[in-house]
Order: structure tokens, then sequence, then C-alpha cells
């Protein structure tokens, strides 16, 4: 054995000891509710999946189509010769939907908070996070440079001290940016940060906010757009970030903002410029989910998720959440106790893995359970029973 491989597997070890250890499992369907994993069935209840599009014909269909115009791969980088028909096709459908000047689609929505984050910040900043913002904001913070300041969860009373902060850090160096970055709807927790109350703190002290809207995009909002439309604050918001791979069932990362930003990330975004473009399948599929969720029939799929996280919640005995967002959480604390649980719905035919450090804090392990729109009455049903059984034993 090599040096590397004893060292990778006494490392491996203390992650089995603590719990921590992760495996690949191999799904044999498509992405859906019901899952065949080594060949056995099970009820799926961890997908982003949210609106059940990724399966829909019309994707598909488009995605096929993309394939047949535009080839199977997109030969270069965007600023090289990779920037196909079905890449503007899908960034004026965003920026359309979004209703911003203008938008730019990464491959991936972790190259995009990654690429966005680290151009538009350097040593001379201050960017502030909450508290559990994605793995893929936090990388890209620390990427940057930047001094780096974290507030306690959804706390605007925080915020605003951190701020204070920031102006005075300020005074002495007009050349000193400040970013805030938040998740509209938390993607472990499920609940919805404080947006408008974020909003006018970042006005007051003239700092940037950009928003990661992965798993609200498609969701909330008269037209679906966000949350950022449900509180009616998109216009104050610059940089609106969101993942083409959740309820839009396809796969990538988008920026929505003013024509300048956009521009400027194409000049600036080293995610963005030293890799190859988004594969024309996944931008065709992304722009007809985008219509599909405008259209009647994403009001329709929307209607049916939620009416399947009501009764899901109540047998969970968790409170709705406000705004009511697919993600439940169900809070178990020990990695032990999480992973044990897992396996004994698993047992049951139901897939929900056990969420753990570092995905979220240590102590914090939970299964989350997400619902879908291509979830049925059954579906929830058995899963509504078995949770009931299990808690109760
Ligand atoms: C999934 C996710 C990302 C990363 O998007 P990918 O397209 O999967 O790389 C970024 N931010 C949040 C909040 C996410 O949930």
């Amino acid at each position: 054995m090599s040096a590397l491989d004893e060292e990778l597997l006494r490392r491996l070890n203390v992650l089995a000891e603590q719990n921590l250890h992760r495996k690949l499992r191999r799904v044999s369907s498509p992405q859906q509710p019901r899952l065949l994993i080594d060949g056995r069935e099970f009820l799926n209840f961890s997908s982003n999946d949210y609106l059940g599009l990724a399966t829909h014909p019309k994707l598909k269909e488009a995605a096929i189509e993309a394939v047949e115009r535009h080839g199977a791969g997109s030969g270069a980088s965007r600023l090289i010769s990779g920037s196909l028909k079905p890449h503007y096709d899908l960034e004026e459908a965003l920026a359309a939907f979004k209703k911003t000047e203008a938008a730019l689609v990464f491959s991936t929505g972790y190259a995009t908070a990654l690429g966005t984050i680290t151009a538009l910040m350097s040593p001379d900043d201050i960017i502030i996070l909450d508290k559990l913002v994605h793995a893929s904001i936090v990388d890209a913070a620390r990427l940057s440079g930047a001094r780096l300041r974290v507030f306690k969860h959804n706390d605007l009373d925080d915020l605003a001290g951190i701020l204070d902060w920031s102006t005075q850090q300020r005074a002495g160096n007009s050349k000193t940016s400040v970013l805030i970055v938040t998740e509209s709807v938390f993607s472990m927790d499920g609940d919805a940060a404080p947006l408008a109350g974020i909003v006018s703190l970042k006005e007051k002290h003239g700092a940037w906010l950009m928003i990661d809207e992965a798993h609200a995009t498609g969701l909330f909002g008269p037209n679906r757009r966000g949350l950022a439309e449900e509180f009616a604050l998109s216009d104050r918001i610059e940089i609106q970030m969101g993942t083409l791979g959740k309820a839009l069932g396809s796969s990538g990362g988008y920026i929505a903002g003013s024509r300048a930003l956009i521009d400027f990330l194409i000049n600036k975004a080293r995610s963005f410029i030293f890799s190859t473009a988004p594969v024309p399948a996944a931008s065709a599929a992304a722009r007809q989910a985008i219509q599909i969720v405008q259209s009647d029939e994403g009001e329709l799929l929307l209607a049916s998720l939620r009416s399947n996280i009501a009764p899901f919640c109540d047998a969970l005995g968790t409170t709705r959440p406000e705004p009511l967002t697919p993600i439940i959480p169900w809070l178990i604390g020990s990695e032990t106790e999480a992973v044990d649980f897992s396996e004994r719905l698993r047992q049951n035919g139901i897939f929900v893995p056990a969420i753990r450090f570092p995905t979220v804090a240590r102590g914090k392990a939970r299964l989350r359970f997400t619902l879908s729109a291509a979830h049925r009455r059954e579906d929830i049903e058995r899963a509504v029973q078995l949770l009931a059984a299990l808690k109760g034993s």
C-alpha cells in the first residue's frame, strides 16, 4: 500500500469513528419520487426536484433537441467559442423571468457563487454572511481574501451591529466595499431570511446585497420568481443568484442583475472564464423549465407541492414553515442517531439521508425531508404513517 493510501485510510477511519463517513449510492432510475437503488424501490424524500421538472417530457424534449442542433458538448469556454444559442436564449429568458436587465449562466451553482463573490470582492473589502449560508458562498468569501464577518442566523440585530462596525472601518478607507450575502430560503433548515429587514439595513449602510435563491426560484412570488418577488424587493437587491438544478430541474447556476454587473462578471468571474460553457442540453432544459414555471402549469405544480407539505409537517409534529417551503428538517442532534433513524426508514422503503457535519454544524444532525409536486397523495400518506410509528417507538 502506498504511503498516501495508508494516510488516507487512517483519515477515513477517523471519519467512520465519528459517524461522518459518507458513501455514494447508485441510483438506477431517474430522479423521481420512486427511486431504484441497488435493485430496490424507495420512496424518495431527498430530492431538490421540487416541481418534478427533472423528468418532465418537455424538458427532456428540449434537451434532446438541443443535442441534435447544438451537439453534446459546448467545446470551449464562453469567451472563446463556446457561447452558443441555448446560452443566450436561457440568459434572455432568465432576465425576463427575474425582471432584470441581464443574466449570466454558470455551469453550476457552486461556480456561480465562487466566481461572482471573488470577482466583486478583494482583501480591502468586507463580506458579511449569515451563519448558515451554503458552502459555496463560504468558500467564495474565503477565497476573495476580504475580511469576513458572520451574523447569527436570520438575526437582524447581529447584522446591524456588524454593519455599524463596517461603517467605522470604511470611515478610514473609502475604497472598502461591503457585501452582505444570504440565502433567501435556507437549504438545510427550510426557513426564510428576513429580506425586508436586511434590505433596509444594507441601504442604510450603503452595503451591497447578494441573495442565493437556490431553494426559492420557481416556488415563491406571484410569478414564482423567488422570495425577492414574494416580498416585492427584487428592485432593491443588487445581485440575485439562483441555481438551475433544483426546482428548475436541469443543472447550472445564474446571476440576474444589471447589465453592468453581468458585463463585469463576464470579464472577471474566473469560474465563468476558465471553464467550459454549460452543455447545450442543460441550458435548453432550464429555459423550458422557466417557461413552465411561469405558465398555468407551473401554478398547478406549485399548488400540488404545497398541498403535500401541510399534512407532512403535521405528521412530523413540526410547525408548518412560513412561507411554506418544501424543506422539512427533522432535527435529531446526534450524528449516530440520525444515521440510525435514516437506516430504519430505509429498511421500510423510504429514502432520506442523514444530513451531518460538515453540511450542518456538529451535533445538529438531521433528517432533511424534501417534498415534490410529483409525490402522490399515497406517497405522503405512507411516509406519514411510518414516521408516526417510528416516532412513537
Ligand atoms: C445547491 C446549492 C448551490 C450549488 O448549486 P449547484 O448547482 O448544485 O452547484 C448553491 N447554493 C445553495 C443555497 C444551494 O442549495
